[in-house]
């Protein structure tokens, strides 16, 4: 005697039948715990001794003075489905409608909170605008390609709030990209710098302590980074320690908010240029004498071997030895830094480059100077909130919503 297996018709049906069931009842719930929400909404604001909503004729607030006066039917656009909601509406003693807004209803829009949950996570994790229409679709919402790019650019940006536990040691760093669309005022081509700083310290579970978007990477653009980490409660009287690749900009414009910081320079990237700027069957050799110096272990020996290096190579390779000259100081700053500095290349802040380049690489790019600092912002969130352990998606919520504070947590699941 064999077992008959379902035959893949039984199976689809079954499979149709779960799905509609689920949905159906999905739907009912969305629509009756809305409507239950609007109905108790005028319920318990008309038992108030004062309701919160007033005649928009007689001033009136009142409560005697309000009437139910039957309700009209809206449909929103829900992922479970269109519900249809039967909203309450009053009239005034004096004869006018009274207009109410529900904490859970939005004027003047077709969709419910989840879908633009879904949308915000779904550009969160780099789904592209025509993959999310296509996704909507699928479930039954009907949400066009340019409103989806509308709620990009009306994007409430979250507050960083204070950088959690203390930090002395930074990393900078500037990434360049495409900018599409019409440019800002006083740009003149489409390429961006996004400038980015961050956090070195093991005791601080965030990494990128703040991104800015600016046409390139100059003292005004590092300026602005210093100030968001300054509006973010680091002192300007700290003795901050900043690593970077060496740019003149990021010493000029950290140098304005933070009079105290000590700038370092990136031994990996030292090392490189002065390899770079010797004639090239020399490159391998001179990196490899260079680094010898670097590594050093106090300013002494550094200086001897500085010496030697540079009467080893000042005849044939005479730019490398100018390089490490200029670097020179800012590299070996460590050895005799009274504040301990525990880095010395900027790794991290690359590493960290490297993350916002998937996240906002070519074909994501930044499409206009409408939409791009919501894509950054939603990619800072994202790039931290694997270090810091917590849901990205509530912080946007909560900004969307005009709640002051960060929201980090949000107590249900806002994934659906
Ligand atoms: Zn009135």
């Amino acid at each position: 005697m064999s077992i008959l297996a379902p035959s893949p018709t039984e199976k689809l049906q079954a499979i149709y039948a779960v799905l509609r069931a689920v949905r159906a009842a999905s739907r009912r719930c969305l629509e009756l715990s809305l409507q239950g929400l609007l109905d108790s909404y005028v319920s318990r604001g008309l038992l108030q001794a004062v309701p919160p909503w007033e005649c928009n004729r007689c001033g009136s607030r009142d409560p005697a003075s309000f009437r139910r006066n039957g309700v009209y039917h809206r449909k929103l656009s829900t992922l479970s489905g269109v519900v249809v909601l039967a909203v309450p509406r009053l009239r005034c003693r004096c004869g006018a409608h009274v207009k109410l807004s529900f904490p859970v209803l939005e004027r003047r829009k077709r969709h419910w909170w989840d879908v633009w949950l879904q949308v915000m996570e779904g550009l969160g994790e780099r789904v592209s605008v025509w993959h999310l229409r296509d996704r909507l679709w699928r479930r039954g919402v009907y949400l066009g390609r340019s409103t989806i790019v509308r709620w990009l650019a009306d994007m409430a940006l979250p507050a960083l709030g204070a950088i959690p536990g203390r930090t002395d040691e930074i990393q900078v760093d500037g990434l360049y990209g495409h900018l599409w669309g019409p440019l800002p005022r006083r740009w003149h081509d489409h390429t961006y710098a996004l400038l980015i700083a961050v956090n070195r310290d093991p005791a601080c579970p965030e990494k990128v302590l703040g991104a800015v978007l600016a046409q390139t990477e100059d003292r005004e653009g590092y300026r602005s980074l210093a100030d968001l980490l300054l509006s973010r409660g680091l002192s300007p009287e700290t003795t901050l320690t900043v690593t970077s690749d060496g740019a003149q900009a990021i010493r000029a414009g950290l140098g304005v908010s933070f009079p105290r910081a000590q700038f370092v320079r990136c031994l990996w990237h030292l090392s490189r240029l002065v390899g770079e700027l010797a004639p090239v069957e020399l490159r391998d050799e001179v990196r490899r004498d260079c680094r010898y110096v670097l590594r050093a272990q106090d300013w002494d020996q550094a200086v001897e071997r500085y010496q030697r290096f540079r009467e080893k190579w000042l005849q044939r390779a005479p730019d490398s030895c100018r390089a490490l000259a200029d670097g020179f100081e800012d590299a070996m700053l460590p050895l005799v830094s009274k504040t301990p500095v525990r880095q010395r290349t900027n790794g991290l802040a690359e590493r960290m480059a490297r993350e916002f380049r998937r996240f906002l690489r070519p074909r994501e790019a930044l499409r206009s100077t409408r939409t791009a600092p919501a894509l950054v912002a939603l990619a800072l969130a994202q790039i931290n909130a694997r270090h810091k352990r917590e849901d990205w998606l509530p912080a946007f919520l909560g900004a969307a919503l005009g709640w002051p504070q960060r929201l980090t947590e949000f107590r249900v699941p806002l994934h659906t």
